[in-house]
């Protein structure tokens, strides 16, 4: 049974549980307080510690209270929309130094609306074609077998078809009169093909080049750097470590294929896109998200998440077998993790085991999916024997309650 409390008295006592004193209780909970009803109290949904990462079906991240102000600024005027996805677009270009970009729903609208740009570049009308009657159009895709994965539905979804390569030789000869766009996984874990010689062999076929860089900020750089090593589209998250609106993405590069992908997208129905809409609210946090993104600094980030995990981890010394590891996956999430490793026949709870007492606590904590789990996935090493502790999401003051919490368990 989930006990209901209002979000302020459950942000003190859980602060005060850490021993974080009721002076420095955190912007959040002065927000909540002036936006009146706690629609999360009201609807009986428990708020969670975000003690895993940037998943979605976590909600990710939280909007930093520039970037919520942005959107409840929003909120208060229509607009004309085509008038604001294009300034939003021609602003997000100039400072992210890309010819142009789009504010999609999410990474994965990006690559949905990428593909139908590529597909139906030079012939607007092609888009009502999408993605059944797509035999007449050019619709093959080439891409490394191992950079296969779940999020590719996205490209799917406009009815292409993947054309899987192997080597390089390979990659050079599958071009055909129906190929329409080149598609790289930056965070790929397989695939022997480099970026540059992906992009390399595209240019000279003169086919578009994409890249899903979607979870790989920070580095902040990472915002130009793929557009600069010219790949003619990049896709990236805007709920994950750029802070902005879960349901907002960024789709950046070439300008014609840019402007494609918006012939494709909402308010025009009939189109593969039309269920993509991005409301002006998240437009506006969109454009926020990249001013807050590049106010920050690399360093701080990295510092901040490997100060968390220095005091968590310092938390459990007196833990028995416990060691502990701070690990930076190389390419998508690429901040510091937690890694708690320790022999369960001493502490007599296995990984998984703490990860459901923390879930079924109050407040319920959401430890990495990793933990307990074998074989590397998502960056991250084998943690059969591991919990990991993504402390990258969390809150002032919440690295502490998992700190506290993680001891009770263990100890
Ligand atoms: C998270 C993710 C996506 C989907 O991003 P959304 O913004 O949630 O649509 C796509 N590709 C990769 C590699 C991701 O990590």
């Amino acid at each position: 049974m989930l006990r209901r409390r209002g979000f302020f008295s459950w942000t003190r006592n859980a602060l005060a549980a850490a021993g974080v004193t009721a002076a420095a209780p955190g912007r959040a909970v002065a927000q909540t307080a002036a936006a009146g009803t706690d629609y999360y109290d009201k609807l009986g949904v428990a708020k969670i510690i975000n003690a895993a990462g940037t998943y979605t079906a976590l909600t990710a991240s939280i909007m930093p209270p520039e970037v919520q102000a942005a959107v409840a600024g929003a909120a208060r005027h229509p607009v004309r929309l085509a008038e604001l996805q294009r300034r939003a677009g021609e602003y997000i270009a100039g400072r992210l130094k890309c010819e142009a970009a789009l504010v999609t729903s999410g990474a994965s609208a990006a690559l949905t609306l990428g593909t139908a740009g590529c597909m139906t570049l030079g012939n607007r009308a092609a888009t009502k074609l999408l993605p059944l009657e797509v035999s007449g159009l050019k619709h093959e895709v080439i891409v490394q077998k191992g950079h296969r994965f779940g999020y590719d539905q996205a490209v799917r979804n406009c009815g292409t078809r993947f054309v899987e390569v192997e080597t390089l030789a390979q990659y050079e000869t599958a071009f055909t009169d129906r190929t329409v766009m080149c598609f790289f996984y930056n965070a790929a874990e397989a695939g022997t093909i480099s970026r540059q010689e992906w992009v390399a062999v595209a240019r000279a076929k003169g086919v578009p080049c994409f890249i899903d860089a979607a979870a790989d900020v920070p580095p902040i750089s990472n915002l130009w750097n793929y557009t600069q090593m010219g790949f003619d589209l990049v896709a990236f998250s805007g709920g994950k470590g750029l802070r902005g609106p879960q349901n907002a993405g960024l789709l950046l590069g070439r300008k014609d294929l840019i402007d494609a992908a918006t012939w494709n997208n909402s308010p025009n129905s009939d189109t593969v896109g039309r269920g993509l809409k991005v409301a002006k609210e998240q437009i506006v946090g969109m454009v926020a998200a990249v001013d807050w993104i590049l106010a920050q600094s690399d360093d701080d980030i990295l510092a901040q998440c490997r100060q968390r995990a220095e005091r968590i981890a310092a938390h459990l010394s007196g833990v028995p077998t416990l060691s502990h590891e701070i690990f930076v996956p190389p390419v998508a999430n690429a901040v510091p993790h937690l890694l708690l490793r320790y022999d369960w026949a001493k502490v007599g709870k296995a990984p998984l085991e703490v990860a459901r007492i923390l879930r079924e606590g109050s407040p319920s904590i959401e430890l990495n999916p990793s933990t307990g789990r074998t074989g590397a996935s998502a960056g991250l090493p084998d943690a059969q024997n591991a919990i990991v502790v993504g402390v990258w999401m969390l809150q002032p003051g919440e690295d502490l309650i998992v700190a506290q919490r993680l001891k009770a368990v263990l100890v």
